[in-house]
Formats: structure tokens, C-alpha cells, sequence
């Protein structure tokens, strides 16, 4: 059980739910307010009242007044934003404080003594020491897959609201839910060994060494180190690893749990754990409960490959925890020697799985010849990949730019859309996604990608997809092109109807804007189909396409009908249809035209799908499926289940938050599609079995 305190300095409260997020695991929050209520106050006319305490304590004085900001600033305010921010990024919060079911009950202090005019007063206070937390409730709730997010006030004896010291709640919520792991982020880097050098972050301090950290330290890390030491008074044995943490940083969880700032912990108890984090429990565990690939030894390869990446990527993923080595067709290895069925399948881009023996021997041959030919040179793989691609099109979409990437594809599509109309607008779907550089950014539906990179490209008019007479109203002589996937991907998997695609294609006609189709997903049979257009029949004016085009090598290519260009010398791209990249394609090609495999797509893909439909777990609200592009919408936040489907040997992925997607390699063969669905449908059953989410 991870256990998170956030300060009540004004940290990056939605960084820090993102970074929560992706960390995939229960946990607990519990945060302060305290800049925030300060503020409030002042606006309010309401100033804080500091006071010092005879025995040299300064605290805030909770009268009436003072509760009454505090529950504005911390239950009101910070509490919901977080909560707010935590549901964005999937995870189902639950926002609390103390006196929600008497949640933190505790006792109220007498007052505090002060010198006034050196008389001794004894002022009201309305705070109070913390005494029990209601751990069968804060569990029941993490359970049923809710993340408890706590703040104060607590209850007194007689139920009224009591301020309270949050890192003496810490204390007692870490020994009643017996954390493993408590990140405590602060604004400072960690404990000093030099005060006034904040280079000297001490890493690890020993739970015995907590009096003399007290004696050194002064004003609130003396009382953080006080509740600390009462903390592991109570933890059972080998207590939590501790760490106190700068949260002021990207990732501050992350981080923390990888080794920053400083690891308070009894050492010698949790020399046996090694320095693993709870990933690296998690890790173990998987390990351990998947019949048959346990990898025995006391450390995960993947975790330790992980957190030397850690140290020099900028993460803008959140690892999954698994480090995979090797593969082939569409099973996968990680570095502690485990296997999975590859159901992510490159997020789609391995139509023929992982080294498929024709791929592999293209890849050999080309590379003894050229690795690169410049874009204004012949290049004989080139060549030979363009004509392949251009038997399997309609004669209509006649010409082809090579890039590297989906969303080059599109970046090439949406510039010659503009130089071919001299036009600005786009419309697009909602739920739409199309990549992530600026161009392609501009036309995605979700604000969650774009608005950190605002002003984009624009105007961009969204209509709801399948809904013709918002898309015919939207499009005018204003458009330069209309952009749409055939069936949407990131969005979780949602089908363009014939008759909306068919709408696009009459309101493009009649205004003279592109019609764009985002095949970099659907393409190259993933919807059992070559290109998805097929199902419909509407042959767009630009087509992009990329992920399994070359399988798993970085190939873009965005395909103009016959009078639609670019002028010389206005786009380019330096890598764009590498020979290597080239020669893989149109091998790919040949495997999907000359054999029988896209006739096999729809039949794999209803094994994976039939156990799931008959049995239909009550977490699962509808199974979208078209070929290999599965996407089960799920009644809670998806990510558990990805993490339960790894732990039983299957890798598949999200598609926003409550969708879990599969895109497994079309050379999945039937046996591999059999037991993907026998697992699938198992592993969302089990939540019925339990009444809740069991993970
Ligand atoms: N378009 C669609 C439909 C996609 O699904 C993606 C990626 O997921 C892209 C474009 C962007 O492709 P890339 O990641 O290769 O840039």
C-alpha cells in the first residue's frame, strides 16, 4: 500500500495526479492546504493568526472563523480540485476529510498557551490531536477501486471539526493501513546534512536516528520529524520505507519512489527488500502469480533496466514496469525472462507481429546494400514499395510523400489541405486523435493533449462523429479539409458510419475542401480490410498512413489523388522513406496481398471477443470490435485491467480512460486468440466474483 502526503505549498496539483496516475497501483492521498488558506483568509478580511506557543511553537489559531477557512481551502477548494484533477487522468478519487464518516476522530487540545504582555493566557483552540482513523472504511473503499483523498478537519469527541498537524494523520493512517511505501513531498529537496547547503540531501536515514534529526532540525521539519518518529513507534515490523521528497519537481512520485530526496526506513528490517520500491514489489508479484513465468531471484531485471532509463529520459509515458527484450510473431520476453501474448502490438504498427521471417529478410538484404538515399535520388526499395502501395490503391489517390510517422503523415496532409484551397479552417471528430506535432495536436479532440501547447493551429470545428447534419453545417468555403479516422483509435475504438463518411464526402465535393482519412491506425489490415475506406467505399482525397506499414520500423506516408501536390522545395524530410524502412514495406505488403491473413482478421478477432460477449461481465459496457481493433468499454478506469491482464501473461493497452483496447498482430494465430479471450473475460469476470475491483 502506497501512501502520498502532499503539503500544503501550492504544488502542480494536476503534474502530480498525472504522476499518480501512471503509477498504476492503490494508493492513498492526503494533502494540506495551508498557502491557500492563508491566502483565502486575507481576501476574506480574515487574516491568519499566528501565534508562539510558551514552548516555542508557532501555530495558526483555530477559532470559529479560522474553521471556517479551512474547510473553504482544504475540504472546498484544494480537496475537490484534486479530486477533479486525479478523475481527468482516470483515476476514480474519492475526495474526504476527517469528518466524513468519522473517518479521523480525535481529541481536542486545550488551548494554546501564550505570553501576552507577560502575562500567561490560554487561548481557545479549536484543533486537536488525531487518536483513530476508520481503516474499514478507507479500505472498503479502496476495494471497490476508489482512491481515498483525505484532508482536514478531523472530528472531535463530540463530532466538531478540528484542525489538526496532517503529518500526525500520516502516522496513524500508515500504521492502520500498514503502508509499505509513504511519500511525504515538501517543498524543500529532502533532510540537509548542511542546512544552508541544499546539495547535502542526506538519501537514507535510519528509523533510530529520528531523535537526534529532531534535535538538529527546527521550526516545521522539527514537528515533521516528531510525527515521523511517532510513525515508526507504531509500524509493525519492517515498517515503510519513507521517503520525504521535493514536490515541487515533474514527477515527484516517481521520482521519489526511485530514489529522491531522503529514505527514512529501519534498515536493517529492509535490508532483505533490497532497495526495490513497492514497482518492484509489484514486479515480484507479477512474477510470482503468473503460473509458469516466474523468474526466480530477489530483483527484477525490468525494474533495474527501468530506473537507469529513468535517471536520463524525459518520461513523458509512465512505464508500464516491464522491460521487454526479445519477441517473435506475436509473443513478447521481458528481461527476467517472462512471456507475453502481445496484444499492443506496437499500438498497432505490428500487422505481421515481431520479426516476421519475410520482413527480416528484407531488412538483411537491404541493409548490405544502402541505409540511406536522400529524397531527391532514385532508390530502388523506394520505388519498389511505392508501386506495391499504389497496385493496392485506387488509381485515383495516384501520388505519395514518404515521412517517418503518423503524425508526419498528417502534418504533410494538413499543409497541402491549406496550399491546395488556400484555406484555413479544418473540421474534425470529436474524440478524434491524430498525432502530437503542432499541426496534427491542433486538430485532436482532447484539450488534455493540447491546451499546454496553445495557441495551434486553427480555427478547427469539431462535430460529434456519425452526426451528418453537424458535419454538413460545418463545412463551408472556409474548409480546407475535413479529417476523420475511419474508426477511431485513441478515442476507444468508435466506427465511422458509412453514411457520416459519405456526408463528409458530398459536403467536401460541394465546398471544395480535402477529404482526409486517417487510416495511421485502421491501415494495413488491422480492420480486416487492406484500408478501412474499403468498408464504406469512400475514397477520400489525402490518405495518411504509418504504424504497420513497415513493421515496426519508423515509415509516414501521406497518399494526394491524382491534381493535389505540394509545390518543389515547400516539404521534405530528411529520413522520409528510408530504403531500409522501404524495403520492410513493401515486403509487408506482399505477406498481407499475396496470403490469406486479412480473411483470418474477423474470425481471430471474434475469439478474443466471444468469451467476453458470453459472458458478459457486468464491469463491461459494450465490446466494439471491427477485425483486430478491439475495444472494450469498461464501467471503471481501465488501467487496472491492463495491469491484471499483464500479470496473467497479456500485454494490452488503454484508449482514454475507461476503455481497454487491443491491437494484437494479425498473425495471431487461433490458439493465441483463444486463450487472449479465455483470460480477458476471466480476468473482468473475477471483479463480479468480488463485487469490486480486485485490483
Ligand atoms: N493518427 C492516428 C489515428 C493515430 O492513432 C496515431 C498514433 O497513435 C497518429 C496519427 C500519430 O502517429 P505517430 O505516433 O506515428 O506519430
Amino acid at each position: 500500500m502506497l501512501l502520498v502526503k502532499m503539503g500544503g505549498g501550492d504544488f502542480d496539483t494536476d503534474g502530480i495526479a498525472e504522476d499518480l496516475a501512471t503509477l498504476d497501483r492503490p494508493f492513498v492521498l492526503l494533502h494540506g492546504a495551508n498557502k491557500l488558506r492563508d491566502r483565502l483568509a486575507t481576501a476574506l478580511g480574515r487574516p491568519p493568526q499566528v501565534v508562539e506557543s510558551i514552548s516555542g511553537y508557532t501555530s495558526v489559531l483555530s477559532d470559529e472563523d479560522a474553521i471556517d477557512v479551512l474547510l473553504a481551502a482544504y475540504a472546498g477548494i484544494r480537496n475537490k480540485r484534486i479530486v477533479e484533477a486525479l478523475r481527468k487522468h482516470g483515476v476514480d478519487a474519492i475526495g474526504l476529510t476527517g469528518l466524513d464518516g468519522g473517518l479521523v476522530e480525535g481529541v481536542q487540545n486545550q488551548g494554546i498557551r501564550v505570553k501576552r504582555g507577560g502575562r500567561r493566557l490560554l487561548l481557545r483552540d479549536q484543533s486537536g490531536k488525531p487518536r483513530s482513523v476508520n481503516g474499514t472504511l478507507l479500505r472498503s473503499l479502496l476495494d471497490q477501486g476508489y482512491t481515498p483523498v483525505l484532508t482536514v478537519p478531523i472530528a472531535g469527541e463530540d463530532g466538531t471539526a478540528l484542525n489538526t498537524e496532517n503529518d500526525d494523520v500520516l502516522a496513524l493512517l500508515a500504521s492502520e493501513l500498514d503502508a509499505s511505501d509513504v511519500v511525504s513531498l515538501i517543498e524543500e529537496v529532502g533532510l540537509l546534512a548542511d542546512r544552508d547547503d541544499p546539495s547535502s540531501v542526506v538519501a537514507e536515514v535510519d528509523a533510530s536516528e529520528l531523535e537526534e534529526w529532531e534535535a538538529r532540525v527546527t521550526g516545521r521539519m522539527r514537528r515533521k520529524i516528531r510525527a515521523l518518529r511517532s510513525l515508526f513507534d507504531r509500524a509493525g515490523t519492517p515498517g515503510p520505507r519513507f521517503r520525504l521528497s521535493d514536490g515541487r519537481v515533474q514527477r515527484p512520485v516517481t521520482r521519489a519512489l526511485a530514489g529522491a530526496g531522503t529514505l527514512v526506513m529501519r534498515k536493517a528490517e529492509n535490508r532483505n527488500r533490497g532497495d526495490a520500491s513497492e514497482f518492484a514489489e509489484a514486479a515480484d508479484d507479477a512474477r510470482t502469480s503468473v503460473a509458469g513465468r516466474a523468474a526466480e531471484g530477489p530483483t527484477s531485471e525490468s525494474e533495474a533496466w527501468l530506473d537507469r532509463q529513468r535517471h536520463h529520459e524525459l518520461d513523458v509515458y509512465g512505464k508500464g514496469g516491464l522491460t521487454l527484450v526479445s519477441g517473435q510473431g506475436s509473443r513478447v520476453q521481458d528481461a527476467d525472462g517472462n512471456e507475453y501474448i502481445d496484444c499492443i502490438g506496437g499500438h498497432g504498427a505490428l500487422a505481421l507481429g515481431h520479426r516476421h521471417p519475410a520482413l527480416e529478410a528484407a531488412l538483411a538484404e537491404q541493409s548490405k546494400l544502402l541505409w540511406f538515399v536522400p529524397g531527391a535520388y532514385g532508390s530502388p526499395p523506394r520505388t519498389r514499395f511505392l508501386e506495391r502501395l499504389h497496385e493496392a490503391l485506387p488509381p485515383e489517390l495516384d501520388r505519395t510523400f514518404l515521412s517517418n510517422s503518423g503524425t508526419e503523415a498528417m502534418e504533410a496532409a494538413l499543409k497541402i489541405a491549406r496550399a491546395h484551397t488556400g484555406r484555413t479552417d479544418f473540421v474534425a471528430a470529436v474524440r478524434g486523435f491524430h498525432g502530437r506535432t503542432m499541426g496534427a495536436l491542433s486538430i485532436a479532440a482532447e484539450a488534455r493533449y493540447r491546451e499546454s501547447f496553445e495557441p495551434l493551429l486553427g480555427p478547427v470545428r469539431r462535430v460529434p462523429l456519425n452526426r451528418s447534419s453537424a458535419l454538413e453545417e460545418a463545412v463551408d468555403s472556409g474548409v480546407a479539409a475535413v479529417v476523420l479516422e475511419p474508426v477511431q483509435g485513441e478515442g476507444g475504438v468508435h466506427v465511422a458510419d458509412p453514411e457520416f463518411l459519405l456526408a463528409a464526402r458530398a459536403a467536401c465535393d460541394e465546398t471544395g475542401a480535402l477529404l482526409v482519412f486517417d487510416e495511421v491506425q485502421t491501415g494495413f489490415g488491422r480492420t480486416g480490410r487492406l484500408f478501412a475506406f474499403e468498408h464504406s467505399g469512400v475514397v477520400p482525397d489525402v490518405l495518411c498512413l504509418a504504424k504497420s506499414i513497415a513493421g515496426g520500423l519508423p515509415l509516414g506516408a501521406t497518399v494526394v489523388r491524382s491534381g493535389i501536390g505540394l509545390e518543389l522545395g515547400t516539404h521534405g524530410s530528411t529520413f522520409g522513406g528510408n530504403p531500409i524502412a522501404c524495403a520492410v514495406a513493401r515486403a509487408t505488403l506482399d505477406v498481407l496481398m499475396d496470403s490469406d491473413l486479412l480473411e483470418q482478421v474477423d474470425p481471430i478477432g471474434d475469439l478474443i471477443c466471444e468469451p467476453v460477449r458470453s459472458r458478459s461481465p457486468r464491469i463491461v459496457r459494450e465490446t466494439r470490435q471491427v477485425g483486430l481493433m478491439i475495444g472494450i468499454q469498461l464501467k471503471l478506469p481501465a488501467r487496472p485491467y491492463v495491469r491484471a491482464l499483464q500479470e496473467h501473461g497479456v500485454l494490452a493497452l488503454t484508449a482514454g480512460k475507461s476503455v481497454l483496447r487491443l491491437l494484437p498482430p494479425l498473425v495471431l494465430t487461433a490458439g493465441e486468440a483463444s486463450e487472449v479471450g479465455g483470460i480477458l473475460s476471466e480476468v473482468l469476470s473475477r471483479a463480479d466474483d468480488s463485487r469490486s475491483c480486485p485490483w
